[in-house]
């Protein structure tokens, strides 16, 4: 393939960007279900906006399958975690754990409610927020003063825990349930990256007392934009429906007695995200199948190590990512992706770790050596629902033909 058709690494970055003709890409939506009919309903009915039956189905199917008593819709997951937060209580100044290596969204939904991230390493293994990191700065780094938990350096108040459930992979969420219980720390749910998945046979989503997803179009379930927040407490369910419309309180006469947002998602996408969502456990099904052929065939390459899922952990493997490490496969993981570029297959690095990240130099932030480790070594492979076996065989041999052991 001749060098000026190679894509610019922005393009290859754009999510949810057509990847160029002939491409393999990364990773595009799988809408093969009822998605033309739903819509067509609302355009038929004129419901279109954010009241509407399939708003109503699409958050009643959702909580059933997630297992919790509420699911609200959100416009999307940002904004889900904003107002999570809020709800949590965190507030200006306050601070809240959040792993290093994550897309940026959840540190800036900190940020809307003018509290801080505080960036904590992931572990080697999962890539998931590491326990034993966040025993590490509660236990030596924070301090009770006058009852109130607070960073020893930074002298803010610590809030709460912010998991992520990093790429279909649930955190090992036992120990930070228990570290959060006794450090007095609200927790919500980053599982945007993980519907479907469970963790020790629970669906993540359903762990802590709140939780959000994401319905972006490269995720499991896309509505094109969208999120959910999902949990059982009935007073936070109402507090969040109240300030995703507005905080309105008199339909009639438009009073409000607090400012809300307008976050609520419309019929629309709805009707998108039911259909999506009836077709999830096959959505789930071909992840897996996608992870398991690559675990198969790319396992035994010197210096690759596939994705892994740990005992307790049943992933849903959503962007599926291996690590070259530089020495024993002969390129790095950056060398990969310009190779597999030349060979039509479309990939993709991590995202840059929080502690390093421009937007958030305000941040405390320990070391994370394992995040800034996993970000060098990372590669995301297509792995798209529909991806065929064919094009799955043509990622595989490019893979292969990229590295030193493989001739
Ligand atoms: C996708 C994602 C979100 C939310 O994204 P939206 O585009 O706002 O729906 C939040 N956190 C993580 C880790 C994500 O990957």
């Amino acid at each position: 393939m001749a060098t000026s058709t190679l894509p610019r690494p922005r393009e290859t970055l754009a999510p949810g960007a057509p990847a160029p003709a002939g491409m393999v890409p990364l990773c595009v939506p799988e809408l093969a279900g009822n998605e033309w009919a739903y819509v067509k309903e609302c355009l038929d009915t004129g419901w279109v906006s954010s009241v509407g039956a399939f708003v109503d189905r699409f958050e009643a199917g959702f909580a059933a399958r997630v297992g919790t008593r509420h699911a609200i819709a959100t416009t999307c997951g940002t904004a889900a975690l904003h107002v999570a937060l809020q709800l949590a209580g965190v507030g200006p100044d306050d601070e809240v754990l959040v792993p290093a290596l994550t897309f940026i969204a959840p540190a800036n939904a900190v940020r809307y409610v003018g509290a801080w991230p505080v960036f904590i390493d992931v572990d080697a293994r999962h890539w998931q927020m590491d326990p034993d990191r966040v025993r590490d700065f509660l236990e030596r780094g924070c301090a009770f003063r006058g009852g109130v938990l607070r960073n020893r350096v930074t002298g803010r108040r610590v809030a709460a825990m912010l998991p992520v459930h990093l790429l279909g992979h649930p955190v090992d969420a036992a120990p930070l349930l228990e570290l959060a219980a006794r450090y007095g720390l609200r927790l919500v749910e980053d599982a945007t990256e993980s519907l479907g998945a469970s963790y020790r046979g629970t669906p993540v989503g359903h762990l802590g007392e709140m939780a959000c997803f994401s319905f972006n179009g490269n995720k499991l379930l896309t509505t094109g934009g969208g999120g959910m927040l999902v949990t059982d407490d009935d007073r936070l369910a109402a507090r969040a429906r109240y300030l995703t419309t507005q905080a309105k309180d008199d339909a009639v006469e438009y009073v409000h007695r607090e400012v809300g947002y307008n976050y609520r998602l419309t019929n629309v996408l709805a009707a998108m995200g039911l259909a999506q969502l009836e077709r999830l456990d096959a959505h789930v099904a071909a992840k897996r199948r996608i992870a398991a052929r690559y675990a198969e065939t790319l396992g035994d390459v010197s210096g690759l190590t596939p994705m892994a899922e740990a005992p307790w952990a049943e992933s849903v493997f959503w962007m599926y990512t291996l690590t070259v490490d530089p020495e024993r496969f002969g390129t790095t993981a950056r060398g990969l992706m310009a190779q597999l570029g030349c060979a039509g297959v479309q990939t993709r690095p991590l995202w840059q770790p929080l502690h390093r990240s421009p937007a958030h130099a305000g941040a405390y932030a320990v070391a994370c050596p394992v995040a800034d480790r996993v970000h060098a070594q990372a590669l995301s492979l297509p792995c798209s629902v529909g991806l065929t076996t064919a094009d799955q065989d043509r990622v595989i041999a490019a893979v292969r033909a990229a590295g030193n052991g493989a001739a």
